[in-house]
C-alpha cells in the first residue's frame, strides 16, 4: 500500500503551501526539504534588535480574493496579524534616511547633490502631470525619463538601486508607472475591491482618493497604500502554514523525519 499521495520537493511557502492544500482535501503527504530551514525565502531573523527578513519584505496586493488571501482564508488555522508598513529607510554614513514620498521630500534628500535632486523634483512633477492628463507611462522606464548627462554617477546609482528595491528590475526596466504605484503617487496604490470591504483598509482609500496626483506629489506622506507586513516578520506566514498543517503531512528535512 503506498504511504503518500503526493511529495512534495521543497519545503519553502510554495512547497508548504502546496502541502497544505493537498493535506486539507484528504492527501497524504511528504515534505522533502535538502537545506535545513523551512521557509527558505521567506523567512525572518534578528540582528542588534532589528527585525531582518531574508527574501519578501511585505506583501503587496494583499486584497480579497488575492491569491494569498484566497489561501489564507480557506486553509490556514488561524491568520497572521498584517500591519501598515510604515515607512522605508536608506542606510547611510550619518544616520537613517527616509526614503521620499513627495516632493519636498526628493527635494531635501540630502544624500544626492542639490542639482541632482531639483532635476529629479523636475522630472517626476512632468511624469506626475503627463499621468494625470491620461499618457500611459507603463511603457517609459525610468531610465528614459531623466536627463542622465546631468545628473552625478551617486544619482545614477540610487535610482537604480530605487527600482530593484520596488520593482525587482533595473531603472531600464522598470516604468515610471511601475514606480508611481509602488511610491503610492497614484491611485492604483490602493485597491477598491479591498477598501470597499469597509474594514481596515477602508479609512486608506477614502484619505487616497480625496486628492488628485499632482496634490499627493506635493503632500504624500506614504510609500504605498496598499502593502502590509505580517506582525513578527515574513516568518509569522510559513509559522501559520506549519501550525496548520494537519498530520497526514510528513516533512522530512535533509532526510531527518520532523513530524
Ligand atoms: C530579495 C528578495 C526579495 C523579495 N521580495 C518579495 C516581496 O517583497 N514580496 C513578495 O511577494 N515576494 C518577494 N520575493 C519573492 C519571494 O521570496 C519568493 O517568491 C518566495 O519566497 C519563493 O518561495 P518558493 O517556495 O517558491 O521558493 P524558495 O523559497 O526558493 O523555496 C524552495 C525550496 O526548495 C528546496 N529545494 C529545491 N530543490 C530541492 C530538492 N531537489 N530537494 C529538496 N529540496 C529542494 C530549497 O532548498 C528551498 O527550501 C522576494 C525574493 C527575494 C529573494
Amino acid at each position: 500500500m503506498k504511504k503518500y499521495d503526493s511529495i512534495v520537493v521543497g519545503g519553502g511557502i510554495s512547497g508548504l503551501l502546496s502541502a497544505l492544500v493537498l493535506s486539507k482535501s484528504g492527501k497524504k503527504i511528504l515534505v522533502l526539504e535538502r537545506n535545513e530551514n523551512l521557509g527558505n525565502n521567506c523567512n525572518s531573523y534578528v540582528v542588534d534588535g532589528y527585525q531582518v527578513d531574508t527574501g519578501p519584505h511585505a506583501i503587496t496586493q494583499l486584497r480579497k480574493g488575492g491569491p494569498l488571501t484566497y489561501l489564507m482564508d480557506n486553509y490556514l488555522d488561524y491568520i497572521p496579524v498584517f500591519v501598515d508598513y510604515g515607512e522605508y529607510f536608506i542606510r547611510t554614513e550619518n544616520g537613517l534616511k527616509k526614503v521620499p514620498t513627495d516632493l519636498s521630500g526628493y527635494l531635501t534628500m540630502d544624500i544626492l547633490p542639490r542639482k541632482d535632486r531639483l532635476i529629479i523634483a523636475q522630472a517626476l512633477t512632468k511624469m506626475l502631470v503627463m499621468w494625470q492628463f491620461g499618457t500611459d507611462l507603463s511603457k517609459t522606464s525610468v531610465y528614459e525619463c531623466l536627463p542622465w548627462d546631468n545628473l552625478s554617477s551617486d544619482t545614477a546609482d540610487f535610482t537604480d538601486t530605487f527600482c530593484y528595491f520596488l520593482s525587482g528590475r533595473s531603472m531600464k526596466e522598470t516604468s515610471v508607472q511601475r514606480m508611481f504605484v509602488g511610491g503610492g503617487f497614484v491611485e492604483e496604490s490602493i485597491q477598491k475591491d479591498i477598501a470597499h470591504e469597509k474594514n481596515q483598509y477602508y479609512n486608506l482609500y477614502e484619505e487616497a482618493k480625496k486628492v488628485s496626483y499632482v496634490s499627493r506629489l506635493l503632500n504624500n506622506k506614504k510609500v504605498s497604500y496598499n502593502q502590509f507586513y505580517p506582525r513578527d516578520g515574513l516568518k509569522a506566514i510559513v509559522n501559520a502554514i506549519l501550525y496548520s498543517l494537519p498530520k497526514t503531512v510528513e516533512i522530512k528535512i535533509n532526510g531527518i523525519v520532523l513530524t
